[in-house]
């Protein structure tokens, strides 16, 4: 190292922290000072000013560092320049040019205080290449950070597990250094009841909120909650078992889900519903919803007036099959009235209530036919398991002959991996197995909210909404002109089939 001269000599100091340091213990603006201060008195100096410098070092030519040269060019008393470490005086080539410069063709002295270096023109030929190492990976430094943090974030993702903080309903479980999402058992039944509930077509966002606050839910002790929560939570498909992590979609995950996908997507539906921008001017209730029976084409709403005798007229929606594919029905010119249309639904929907004392035995009813349905999976799930076990015992017998060097490497890897993936393969068709029952009970429970007095809240709600029910409950309407045909979802159909049998009649749809 070199010699510095035992006098009374005045120095600057030079602190620098980027605003992701200052947070870590020893990189605060405070501790360098303090630190360099106590050194400067150390060796006699006497402090002529203080540099801090909050901004980012990837930049050359920064602001405070060329005033702090500047000032020490001016001032011939200055002789000594403080920095913490090496890194806090240069974060690019063009400093590390700059202070080697000065400190051979000048008389300052850079002190270094960390690395117990001093940069003078009486420095040996090493030390300034320690020095310029130390730059050099210095300047490495910060771009290595961010593409680090980039890149462990992007990898985790890619390998299917969400790299942020614990979205509402997960929390972070610490395996070694790394944190996975596991379902957080307090919090995950508000999620799953928000998505049971708004299936039913029956809430907004903000009428949903409400609702969950009645049941007494809460987002935290001290949150309710809001409309914001409402809408946040069935919009992240985090809930099915997917992600999105800067503006990527991640599918199937390796979190577990709260709700089933088919759920999700069901919610989905309805939000996008709710939110579509309404497409005529004239909004008719059954427009695009109705087939012709005869050529398969849409049926469109029309206003028609009606004058009666007396002199007043009324004005009623009617319906025809527009004949776009040419034929009979481009002739046509029959008219349906939208009452009659609307009236046969709403008779239906008068069929498919549930009286409550019957709702006990159609969960009933239900569960039974899922156990059924349960034991012929049985057998399916008891082969798996059985290669499951036979595929384990092979893995370990591999790993034996492998120890023994009885295969080499290439194929004991080759064979491990293929049944490994097999594995995967049954506990992935073993979950679905399983799982299926579940949703079967999630739609059930669905069904049967909605199936309390839906008629009344049929006639009350608004055109968009009624258009939503209609969907609901019926994949498709087709009309003749006498007629109209639903064909009700499955689930419906399993409610009229239920109160034909409990009246001892057949109604016929
Ligand atoms: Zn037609």
């Amino acid at each position: 190292m070199a010699l510095i001269k035992p006098t009374v000599e005045q120095c600057v100091i030079y602190n620098r922290t980027s605003s992701d340091e200052q947070r870590q213990e020893g990189y605060s603006i405070e501790y360098q000072e303090s630190s360099n201060r106590a050194y400067a008195v150390g060796k006699g100096f006497i402090v002529n000013k203080v540099y801090n410098c909050s901004e980012s070092a990837k930049e050359p030519g920064r602001k405070v560092f060329n005033e702090m040269l500047g000032h020490v060019k001016k001032n011939k008393n200055i002789k000594h320049i403080i920095f913490k470490k090496t890194d806090r005086s240069c974060r690019n080539e063009v400093d590390a040019a700059n202070i080697i410069h000065l400190a051979l063709k000048t008389d300052l002295n850079f002190h270094f205080v960390e690395d117990g270096m001093v940069l003078n023109k009486d420095s040996k030929p090493f030390e300034f290449t320690i020095f310029n190492m130390n730059c050099s990976m210095a300047s490495m430094y910060p771009r290595n950070l961010s593409i680090d943090v980039k890149n462990g974030y992007k990898q985790k993702a890619a390998e299917g597990h969400y790299p942020q903080k614990a979205v509402y309903g997960y929390k972070g479980e610490k395996v070694g250094k790394k944190s996975y999402l596991k379902i957080d058992e307090t919090k995950a039944p508000l999620i799953k009841r928000a998505f049971n509930l708004y299936a039913t077509g029956l809430y907004s966002y903000k009428t949903l909120a409400k609702k969950l606050r009645e049941e007494g839910f809460v987002k935290s002790p001290t949150q309710p909650v809001l409309k914001s929560t409402v809408e946040h939570i069935l919009n992240n498909p985090i809930y099915m078992g997917d992600f999105i992590f800067k503006g990527e979609y991640y599918e199937n995950a390796k979190h577990e889900a709260i709700v089933s996908r088919e759920l999700f997507r069901q919610v989905q539906n309805i939000i996008n519903k709710n939110n579509k921008p309404k497409q005529y001017k004239h909004n008719f209730l059954f427009t695009g919803l109705i087939k012709c029976e005869h050529c398969g084409c849409a049926y469109v709403g029309e206003h028609k007036i009606k004058k009666f005798k007396n002199g007043t007229q009324k004005e009623y929606i009617y319906y025809r099959c527009t004949g776009n594919k040419g034929g009979k029905c481009a002739k046509t010119k029959k008219y349906t009235n939208e009452n009659k249309i609307e009236a046969e639904f709403i008779d239906i929907l008068k069929r498919l209530v549930i009286p409550d004392e019957y709702c006990t035995k159609v969960r009933e009813a239900i569960r039974f036919e899922l156990e059924n349905a349960h034991a012929s999976n049985m057998e399916r799930i008891a082969q798996i398991e059985k290669e499951t076990k036979t595929l384990r015992e092979r893995l370990k017998k591999l790993l034996i002959m492998r120890a023994q060097d009885e295969i080499d490497a290439l194929t004991y890897k080759e064979q491990r991996q293929e049944w490994q993936e097999r594995l995967q393969e049954l506990a992935e068709i073993n979950e679905e197995l399983s799982k299926n029952s579940d949703d079967i009970l999630n739609t059930s429970e669905i069904m049967l909210e909605l199936t309390q007095n839906l008629a009344g809240w049929y006639i009350e709600q608004n055109t968009d909404k009624k258009r939503e029910i209609i969907n609901i409950v019926c994949s498709n309407l087709s009309c003749n002109e006498q007629n109209t045909h639903y064909e009700l979802r499955s689930v419906f159909k399993c409610v009229l089939d239920f109160n034909k049998n409990k009246n001892g009649r057949t109604d016929r749809i």
